[in-house]
């Protein structure tokens, strides 16, 4: 018998086993997918690592998060600056005074303070939806053109629908700073991501291509404890009604090109256009290959059984899963984590945060 059989190969999954085997426990991982690292896995394509599951940028504060990853991978010195194409005008993102320049014409950080304080007047109060978060941020002609139709086709429902929460990842500042993020460590791994999860998971057993909610009476008995990374939802068979949550579906294309779009992250943000964003995978890693691979990323309603993307935190949601966190609570003999576990918009090092401190319970 096993100690811990882990379900789910993302990392999650990868960071407990480790921690579990360098503890001197037998762990068992399964995996629904033919491959493992959940959503961070790469296909490598003529020397490009294509991110399968959508563009991941590792960016954290947390240094003990970035002393952990660094122990398995190098990290390169990529920074994420995307770039909005809004009907064919480009603007810098995240917002800084390099979009504030290009759309207002504006040189000072006062100047463009003066003209995000006289939009904001349109919201009065507390904003109460994503919407009025957005234009009390940054202004009624920003919103227009750079949030309004990527978020609305991004999450499939009108910015007044929203939580306000969503639009707060995004940095808003008065430099000339195209960095997508605050945090204070960041890059992509060198050689790819599928190295950190094959450096996780070395020396430890893994069956892919096994779905745990459809074998469970085989897997029933053969481990202590079940760590378990899927759906919390699909785990009690939907009892309680499905938790929705935003597909994406991702258009790949070979292009003799070499430099497509000169960024890897080049953002649409008009409704029309039907893909949020296009990326350039080679420029993650400074690829000088001939060729180039890009892929479009279009958001898509999400039907029960198809890969589950992001969840969709509203409030019919959020009540239904603290019903499910209940039931969980009381599985004694199966530990909850991740970000479809626990329903949550987690990025990497936050899972690896919340991997490492479940591991440091358990294993004691
Ligand atoms: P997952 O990676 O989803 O792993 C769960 C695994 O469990 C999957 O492999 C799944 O197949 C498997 N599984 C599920 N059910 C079963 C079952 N019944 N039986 C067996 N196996 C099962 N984070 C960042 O920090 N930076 C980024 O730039 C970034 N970009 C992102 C872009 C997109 C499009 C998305 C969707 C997410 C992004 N993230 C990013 C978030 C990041 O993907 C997650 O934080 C992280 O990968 C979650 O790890 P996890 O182990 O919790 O879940
Ligand atoms: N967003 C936007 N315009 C952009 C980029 C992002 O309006 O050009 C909004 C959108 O609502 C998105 C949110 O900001 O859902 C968070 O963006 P982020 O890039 O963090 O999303 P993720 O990479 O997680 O999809």
């Amino acid at each position: 018998m096993y100690d811990y059989l882990i379900v789910g190969s993302g990392l999650f999954g990868a960071v407990f086993a480790h921690e579990a085997k360098k503890a001197g426990r037998s762990v068992l991982v399964i995996e629904r997918r033919e491959n493992v690292g959940g959503n961070i896995y790469c296909e490598e394509m003529e020397g490009i690592n294509v991110h399968k599951y959508g563009a991941h940028i590792f960016h954290t504060s947390y240094k003990d998060v970035w002393e952990y990853v660094n122990q398995f991978v190098e990290f390169n010195n990529y920074v994420n600056s995307p770039v909005a194409n809004y009907k064919g005008e480009l603007y810098n993102l995240p917002f800084n005074m390099n979009t504030f320049a290009k759309l207002w014409g504006i040189v000072t950080p006062d100047e463009a303070a003066a003209k995000i304080a006289e939009q904001r007047t349109a919201i009065k109060g507390e904003p109460q939806n994503l919407e009025e978060q957005a234009i009390s941020l940054v202004g009624t002609d920003i919103y227009t053109k750079l949030i309004k139709g990527y978020t609305e086709k991004q999450w499939g429902r009108s910015c007044t629908e929203l939580p306000a929460f969503i639009i707060k990842r995004l940095p808003v500042r008065y430099t000339f700073d195209n960095n997508y993020f605050n945090d204070r460590y960041q890059g992509i791994p060198v050689g790819g991501y599928n190295k950190l999860i094959d450096a996780l998971l070395d020396g430890i057993e893994v069956r892919t291509g096994v779905d745990y909610n459809e074998c469970r009476a085989e897997y029933e008995g053969m481990a202590k404890k079940v760590v378990y990374t899927g759906p919390v939802d699909a785990y009690f068979d939907y009892k309680l009604g499905q938790l929705e949550y935003r597909g994406l579906r991702f258009e790949t294309e070979r292009l003799e090109e070499v430099n497509h779009q000169g960024v890897a992250v080049m953002n649409y943000t008009e409704r029309e256009v039907p893909y949020t964003r296009v990326i350039e995978h080679k420029h993650f890693e400074f690829g000088t290959q001939p060729v180039t691979y890009v892929t479009k990323e279009y958001p898509a309603d999400w039907q029960p059984g198809e890969e589950a993307y992001y969840p969709v935190n509203n409030e019919r949601n959020q009540n239904l899963y603290q019903q499910y966190a209940e039931l969980a609570a009381k599985e004694e003999k199966v530990i909850f984590g991740g970000r479809l576990a626990e329903y949550k918009y987690y990025d990497m090092d936050d899972v690896i945060k919340s991997a490492l401190a479940c591991a440091g319970r358990e294993l004691q």
